[in-house]
């Protein structure tokens, strides 16, 4: 009989916090996990999940416009802010019992509030203390917004999915993935949206062809995009909040979003009192184990900031309880991990940009074809898709690939598994296209440009 409550602990009920203490279970270890908002985390409950629903809220806008091109007449359509936040409350509650119906069947003990770490085997949570042999820590990220005099005038991705009404004009501070996608949700449902960047062109890291073609489409949508500007005083008027950039101009919009990053979540955790290692950016710090600088203490997901993406919290967590608690061997690595941008028109991506694999010495060969999809030749849309191949020159294999255009990501999962499995452009020039589709352009690539 071991001398503590529990075999695990975890500290979060999100994507990677879940997923850990289900499979851990499965292995037969008696696990406790605590929650102080609710059972599902960021993803399931104010993320990539209640995000989608928006998203394909706000194509239908460009598929009424379409449609005439295609003979239907479409009557003057209506939308409803407070309705599409009211089925999409429902589908999320419903998916938060899913998750909470998940956690009972595996047997893991729920215990709702925030968990503090008060020595390197006991919890705290709602004045409730339990012990643990291993302690997990899958607390997330939340959003960052800058000190700047009237930021609270602000709202962020958390409170997005719950405006009351859908504001007129809408500022969108930053040029990230939350940023990209919020600016074509607000868009498509009918707002003015202007994105201001402090740099130039939006989606930093990803490839400079992708970052343009993402750009043209969203301007092509009706999206103001300015650059060198963030916004560095925000002040409510009468006629609205009036917002002064870097560079000393005035607007005035109904609603400001920030989308200037995300930061781990290690705010009162007890990290130093048991000497939790953090790093740059508050991340704590984890080997390929995902163990932190305290022998029987893990972090896995967005805390550490490696990648703040759901399917690489929910591999990590996988592979800790595998490996802590399934006697198997399953360190983590992050190479090739395929992403996608449900901007409109959307990104998929995976492995080597252009320019990184350029910056890695290596002999590239780039193929690219624009296009426009053939879905928008009746409805008369003049924008084009991307496709693009980074080849190394000398081993022939594809180091990157990088769509734009309706369905990239669908498209991309399957590539990834071609990229991730380090197949050649001639594996590529093999395969038969599926025809009438976007995807075959990639099998038809014929000349480097
Ligand atoms: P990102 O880090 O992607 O983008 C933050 C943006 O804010 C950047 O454009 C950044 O500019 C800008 N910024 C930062 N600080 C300031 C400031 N002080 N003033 C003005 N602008 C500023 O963060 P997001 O919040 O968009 O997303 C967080 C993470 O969540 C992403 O990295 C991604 O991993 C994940 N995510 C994934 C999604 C998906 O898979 N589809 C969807 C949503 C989120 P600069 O470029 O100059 O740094």
């Amino acid at each position: 009989m071991t001398k503590y409550d529990y075999d695990l602990f975890v500290i979060g009920a999100g994507s990677g916090g879940v997923r850990a203490s289900r499979i851990a279970a499965g292995h037969g270890a008696r696990v406790g996990i605590c929650e102080e908002s609710r059972v599902g985390g960021t993803c399931v409950i104010r993320g990539c999940v209640p995000k989608k629903l928006l998203v394909y809220a706000s194509q239908f806008a460009e598929g009424f416009n379409d449609a005439s091109g295609y003979g239907w007449e479409v009557p003057p359509a209506q939308f409803s802010w407070p309705e599409l936040i009211e089925t999409k409350d429902r589908e999320i509650d419903r998916l938060n019992q899913v998750y909470l119906g998940l956690l009972e069947a595996a047997g893991v003990t729920l215990h709702m509030g925030r968990g503090r770490l008060i020595d390197e085997h006991t919890v705290e949570v709602s004045e409730q203390r339990f012990t643990a042999e291993k302690i997990l820590i899958a607390v997330g990220g939340r959003p960052w917004v800058p000190e700047i005099p009237g930021a609270s005038l602000g709202f962020t991705s958390d409170e997005a999915f719950h405006l009351e009404q859908l504001p007129k004009r809408i500022l969108v501070a930053g040029a990230g993935y939350i940023a990209a996608e919020f600016a074509g949700i607000f868009n498509g449902l009918g707002a003015d949206v202007t994105l201001a960047y402090r740099r130039e062109r939006i989606l930093r890291g990803f490839d400079e062809d992708v970052r343009e073609a993402v750009e043209a489409g969203m301007a092509g949508r009706g999206i103001e995009f300015m650059y060198h500007a963030a916004p560095a005083r925000l002040e409510q008027q009468g006629d609205g909040i009036h917002v002064t950039f870097s560079d000393d101009q005035t607007q005035v919009f109904d609603g400001v979003m920030f989308a200037t990053g995300r930061a781990p979540y290690t705010w009162d955790l007890g990290l130093e009192a048991v000497g939790v290692h953090t790093g740059p950016g508050n991340r704590i710090e984890v080997d390929s184990y995902s163990r932190t600088s305290v022998d029987n203490i893990f972090a896995v997901g967005d805390v550490t900031d490696r990648l703040n993406l759901t399917p690489i919290a929910l591999m990590e967590g996988h592979a800790f309880a595998d490996t802590q608690f399934g006697g198997m061997d399953r360190p983590i690595e992050h190479d090739d991990t395929p992403a996608a941008v449900f901007s409109q028109p959307p990104v998929g991506t995976v492995g080597l940009s252009e320019a990184e694999a350029r910056a890695d010495g290596l002999a590239v060969k780039v193929y690219r074809s624009r296009f426009t999809p053939m879905k928008y030749t009746l409805a008369g849309r003049q924008e084009k898709g991307l496709m693009k191949l980074v080849v190394d020159a000398d081993s022939d294999r594809v180091l990157g690939c990088h769509v734009v255009g309706p369905d990239a990501p669908e498209m991309l999962q399957g590539f990834a598994v071609a990229v991730r499995a380090g197949l050649t452009k001639a594996d590529f020039d093999r395969t038969v296209g599926i025809h009438p589709t976007a995807a075959e352009e990639l099998v038809t690539l014929r000349q480097p440009v």
